[in-house]
């Protein structure tokens, strides 16, 4: 890993610790100095949103990072999606939710004078890289000095399965859905 002064400042939207428990490492082997964001409004119920928010809480102290918690509240997330509660996943809805997290991790990002940030989003199989990537691009594009998005695929390169195992090796919680409540399968 680079020398401390050398580190360049990265922002990490988080989605839960088991999505972030690898992604973490790689970020630092590449040499980034870390912050974890959890700002993920559109997880229902609220039960389940405190659980993987405990869990991150266990990930940020075993890691010995600092963790950064917005919060807007499941209220505001369902108005943002209103009209697109009957989109499929992957489909406009998850779109407009993606585009919300991120835009607010860019703000984050420059409020801390991180350079880059990302998010842990990638690493699902259930997910369009290519559509968070492009979520991120518009979000970029509507604010004034962005920090640069970095395009990472997390689930690349047997990323998914060292993910798995990290999670299991520290036995973080394992949500059976994507968050909102069109996700949750009957
Ligand atoms: S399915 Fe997941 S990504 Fe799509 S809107 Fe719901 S919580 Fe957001």
């Amino acid at each position: 890993m680079s020398d401390s002064s050398e580190q360049k400042k990265l922002l990490l939207h988080v989605c839960c610790a088991v999505c972030a428990s690898y992604p973490v490492l790689q970020l630092q082997e590449m040499g980034y100095e870390v912050i974890l964001y959890f700002y993920n409004p559109n997880i229902y119920p609220i039960e389940e949103y405190q659980r993987r928010l405990n869990e991150l809480k266990k990930l940020a102290e075993r890691y010995n990072i600092r963790l950064i918690i917005e919060e807007t509240g499941y209220d505001y997330w369902l108005n943002l999606v209103k009209g697109l509660e009957n989109e499929p996943e992957k489909g406009n809805r998850c779109r407009v939710c993606f585009k919300e997290r991120l835009s607010k991790a860019a703000v984050k990002a420059t409020e801390e004078n991180c350079e880059y940030f990302t998010t842990t989003l990638t690493v699902s199989p259930h997910k369009n890289s290519k559509q968070i990537f492009e979520a991120a691009k518009e979000v970029c594009n509507n604010i004034q000095n962005p920090p640069e998005f970095l395009e990472i695929d997390f689930k690349k390169k047997d990323g998914y399965k060292k993910t798995s195992n990290f999670a299991d090796k520290y036995g973080f919680y394992r949500q059976k859905h994507c968050g909102c409540e069109f996700s949750i399968r009957k």
